[in-house]
């Protein structure tokens, strides 16, 4: 069953983040634990006025082992975070399991639809041509049924565009796909900061302090698609190696040291807010 975000009498009280020992690690790991209900993908959420919002929308999942740090190091630190999965990567048990897994964590971590074939394997132009339009359409559809992606949330392959009720912005503002996932109730998201990979090394283009200062600027300066929000796009991939893994983690640390920051998951970003 397809749950909408227009579900509002399901809301529930998440509240504690509890803290326990990690197997013979001595790392704290912090999950999110409802309290009292289920709780349900694109359940209505009140913004707190006094606090920043920060999304972390990793793209192209399942990708291990670079997902699996990822999603382990969201745990460790207590936050939550989106995955925008792509059902052409979802080959064999292990990446059926990762995707189960993240759908099954929710409130802590949604899942959320980046298209079956990323974009006919990255030819962008085909996929957006308006020829392409009803496979493309059936792409996106295809992506949510076989992944049971809970929301109607998109971000598309490639590209950085905004659409919620017909408020379209950005590089497919004027695409015929765009304006009919909009016009099905499709949420399309796009972000406001990239942390890029480098071509070269592969390895994350910008350190964790590098980022986490252009994170700071950007709210302070309301540089964002909405204010008080910031989305961040990365993908699971370039974290694949433990320095990497660091480096992420070091970047959630320090935006955890302003206790205005709230790290929430995509279906709570305000403009969607019934
Ligand atoms: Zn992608």
């Amino acid at each position: 069953m397809h749950v909408t975000m227009f579900v509002k009498s399901l809301l529930v009280s998440i509240t504690l983040t509890t803290l326990f020992s990690c197997g013979s690690d001595d790392k704290k790991v912090a999950t999110v634990k409802d309290s009292t209900q289920i709780a349900i993908p694109g359940s209505q959420f009140n913004a707190d006025s006094t606090k920043r919002y920060i999304y972390l929308t990793w793209d192209d999942s399942p990708q291990p082992p670079g997902t699996t740090n990822c999603k382990r190091i969201f745990e460790e630190t207590g936050i939550k975070a989106t995955f925008f999965a792509v059902g052409f990567n979802q080959v064999g048990n292990k990446k059926i399991r990762q995707i189960d897994s993240i759908r099954k964590a929710y409130p802590q971590f949604l899942l959320a639809n980046h298209s079956f074939s990323h974009g006919m394997n990255d030819k962008y132009r085909l996929f957006y041509a308006p020829a392409q339009h009803d496979s493309a359409l059936s792409d996106f559809l295809r992506n949510e049924r076989e992944l049971k992606i809970p929301v109607k949330i998109i971000r598309m392959p490639g590209n950085n565009t905004w659409a919620h009720k017909g408020q379209i912005t950005g590089q497919l503002s004027t695409n015929r796909l765009v304006h009919s996932l909009d016009s099905l109730g499709y949420q399309i998201v796009g972000w406001d900061l990239e942390w890029r990979q480098d071509a070269k090394s592969k390895q994350p283009k910008e350190s964790a302090t590098e980022m986490a200062q252009k994170v700071s600027q950007k709210l302070d300066d309301d540089e964002t698609h909405a204010p008080r929000a910031i989305v961040i796009l990365s993908h699971d991939r370039i974290f694949e190696k433990s320095a990497q893994a660091d480096s992420l983690r070091k970047f959630i640390q320090l935006l955890q040291q302003d206790k205005r920051n709230v790290f929430e998951t995509i279906d709570h970003y305000p403009p969607f807010k019934q």
